[in-house]
């Protein structure tokens, strides 16, 4: 992606963003005569800093490390302050397992064990500093930033979420980010199932937008692991997509994306048909076991697996 094609993607995703000096050819391939790509993958850090302005330090680097060490700095407001473009000194040497379970997308919820560092990430990875020290939750404007910003790379280059990591999953010794609390990394899993949703436009506001195409959750699944809880009063594609479900056994159910009464009377009878399960909730939950046998129903009506 040239420098071009990434600010027409910031653009298209919404992404608020600044430019930093002359960071489209501020870069660490001339130092050291490597050339940046074929890229692969984006990397999520965090700086370990609450400092309101760290694209100094980010441009430059520090004793040792060379800046641009990053390709983009995520401010708590939220921008997307733009670095570097070209080789960074963000990822280091990580795990070949790893960056070929990225290359491939080919992974369950978390990519192969991390336990090499025998390839060089700055080779082939976006990597992005969120400034925040990781000790505590980024904030929710960061969080929403990078969500956008990771559906503006992956977009451009037809990857799924499966293609973002942290810095936590590549190999690195001793690294943990993007933090939550003190030495604890967010659940990436979790992180990659928002990015993959607000690539398919569901963006912060599902209630928003309630229409994705039918075959979401299957992917959410095979991306993540993950499915929500849905509970009485919810609303979104996701009931949307549960009521699409059950009308399948349940001819009289409607489609309204509302978690309403009527929905709890057909999964409370979806429950007793299909699981020979009385909820003790009547009907007011939809969970895990609902998900899998909805779900397992549908692959078999399909003739995948
Ligand atoms: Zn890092």
């Amino acid at each position: 992606m040239s420098p071009d094609d990434l600010l027409t993607q910031l653009r298209k995703w919404g992404v608020k963003f600044a430019e930093y000096k002359n960071w489209r050819t501020h870069s660490r391939d001339r130092a050291t005569g490597k050339a940046w790509g074929p890229v692969n993958g984006f990397m999520v850090h965090h700086t370990g800093s609450d400092s309101r302005d760290q694209r100094a330090l980010l441009r430059g680097g520090v004793a040792g490390l060379p800046g641009p060490l990053s390709h983009f700095g995520l401010a708590q407001d939220g921008t997307v302050h733009l670095i570097g473009w070209g080789r960074a000194n963000h990822a280091g040497m990580g795990d070949p397992d790893v960056l070929a379970a990225v290359r491939s997308e080919d992974y369950g919820a978390y990519p192969p064990a991390d336990n090499q560092a025998t390839v060089d990430g700055n080779d082939c990875f976006y990597g992005v500093e969120i400034w925040y020290s990781g000790s505590h939750e980024m904030t929710k404007a960061q969080y929403t930033a990078l969500r956008k910003l990771s559906a503006a790379i992956c977009d451009f280059h037809k990857w799924t979420a499966k293609s973002v990591i942290g810095h936590g999953e590549w190999g690195s010794p001793g690294k943990w980010d993007p933090g939550m609390a003190p030495g604890r990394m967010m659940d990436m899993a979790k992180v990659r199932a928002d990015i993959e949703a607000t690539l398919s436009g569901q963006a912060d506001k599902p209630e928003d937008k309630p229409k994705p195409p039918a075959d979401r959750p299957d992917k959410m699944l095979a991306v993540s692991g993950f499915l929500p809880e849905l509970r009485h009063g919810d609303r979104g594609w996701y009931v949307g997509w549960l009521q699409r479900n059950l009308a399948r056994f349940l001819p009289a159910v409607k489609v309204t994306s509302v978690y309403d009464d009527a929905t709890a009377k057909a999964v409370h009878a979806f429950y007793a048909q299909e699981l020979d399960y009385k909820t003790t909730t009547a009907g007011k939950v939809f969970g895990a076991d609902g998900w899998r046998r909805v779900l397992s129903i549908k692959s078999k009506a399909d003739g995948t697996d």
